[in-house]
């Protein structure tokens, strides 16, 4: 295993920068604030660990990016921020997300929740579930895999035409795997960053997937079929578990990031790192490291503390529907708790790094 080191003046200069605008911008930061930030370059700090390597598979090795500072962040012409009246991210599901209509809006009310605590100060908007057919996008099943697949860039168009005017962003989710073209095997996501818009797929997240048991697998649709879209009924979703839940917020944030303008991470261990497998994804942190906070509080101008709280009480409200019962009336006791235990871990995190910005 080998790990990406940078000294403590490489790391010091992608956080405040050596431009005095940005180094006075980042003298006005509260002092707490900056005693947590300055914990990327701290000899000795803990909680925020440097990148490692395991594979030659792994992002960093086999897409060579020019990494993102927060000075390039700052002043990249193309990117985009929420304005005051472009303020919403909006979610759109596509098809359903459980085996009922009742985990399908759960586990969607779980993501606009983890949403509005991660963006915290936007606010996360869902719109009406749609099924596959509402799209029109053309679909297939995948020749390896056997699972049915939409066409990502078709949805894309889609999205784009429903994005309301006070929208930031627009993403769509669903448990359908994507293809981005013919050729291709498959893709986890598609996003336009001008257009703000973004498709992420969490159907490779099921703990089934990749085993001989997944039972998302169809026959070869018949000829002239391929406009039916019928064959979305009822199909197979995964079961729901903390697992599938920590790794859709966790695209979902990743996913979203990028359109604020965030490039892939490569100062420390941090969500914005880039993955290019399963096993490399599961490694990265839901974490921003200190660089990619700073750019994310630029670009949002939330209390770092209100934003941790936040995070905090999403991962200890296991209802997260305050005021509605989950008990629903004649179809019997619903108990659905929000199966957070996945991230209990990352909680202890957030509780030290609040002790660091309220010392
Ligand atoms: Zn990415
Ligand atoms: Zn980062």
């Amino acid at each position: 295993m080998e790990t990406v080191r940078h000294s403590e003046h490489t790391l010091k200069t992608a956080l405040i920068s050596e431009n005095p605008r940005l180094v006075s911008q980042y003298e006005k930061l509260d002092a707490g604030e900056r005693r947590l930030l300055n914990e990327a370059f701290k000899p000795d700090h803990d909680l925020f660990g440097p990148i490692t390597l395991h594979s030659q598979s792994d992002w960093i090795i086999s897409h060579p990016e020019a990494p993102q500072d927060f000075e390039q962040f700052f002043s990249d012409p193309y990117r985009k921020a929420p304005s005051p009246d472009k303020r919403s991210i909006y979610i759109q599901c596509i098809g359903s997300l459980g085996n009922t209509r009742i985990i399908s809006e759960e586990y969607i009310k779980w993501l606009k929740g983890y949403c509005e605590a991660f963006f915290y100060g936007l606010t996360v908007k869902l719109l009406e579930p749609v099924p596959v057919s509402a799209t029109r996008c053309s679909f297939r099943v995948n020749d390896n895999t056997q699972n049915l697949q939409i066409h990502a860039g078709h949805i894309l168009k889609f999205l784009k035409k429903k994005k309301p005017e006070d929208a930031f962003c627009i993403v769509g989710i669903t448990m359908i795997d994507l293809y981005p073209r013919d050729s291709w095997n498959f893709v986890f996501g598609q996003a336009s960053l001008t257009d703000g818009v973004g498709i992420f797929s969490f159907a490779r997240y099921g703990s089934d997937f990749y085993s001989s048991r997944y039972e998302g697998r169809v026959s070869k649709l018949q000829k002239g079929s391929s406009s039916d879209y019928a064959v979305f009924d009822n199909y197979y979703t995964p079961q729901v578990t903390s697992v599938l839940l920590l790794r859709s917020c966790k695209t979902l944030t990743h996913e979203i990031g990028h359109i604020f303008g965030l490039r892939h991470c490569q100062w420390l261990a941090c969500l914005m790192q880039g993955s290019n497998h399963l096993e490399e994804a599961d490694r990265r942190p839901l974490n921003l490291c200190p660089i990619c906070l700073r750019k994310l509080q630029c670009a949002i101008g939330f209390n770092i503390i209100e934003r941790y709280k936040a995070l905090v009480r999403w991962i200890e409200d296991e209802s997260d529907s305050p005021g509605v019962s989950t008990k629903r009336g004649r179809e019997g006791t619903v108990d659905l708790p929000k199966p957070v235990d996945a991230f209990k871990e990352w909680k202890e995190w957030i509780i030290k790094c609040l002790a660091v910005v309220q010392k």
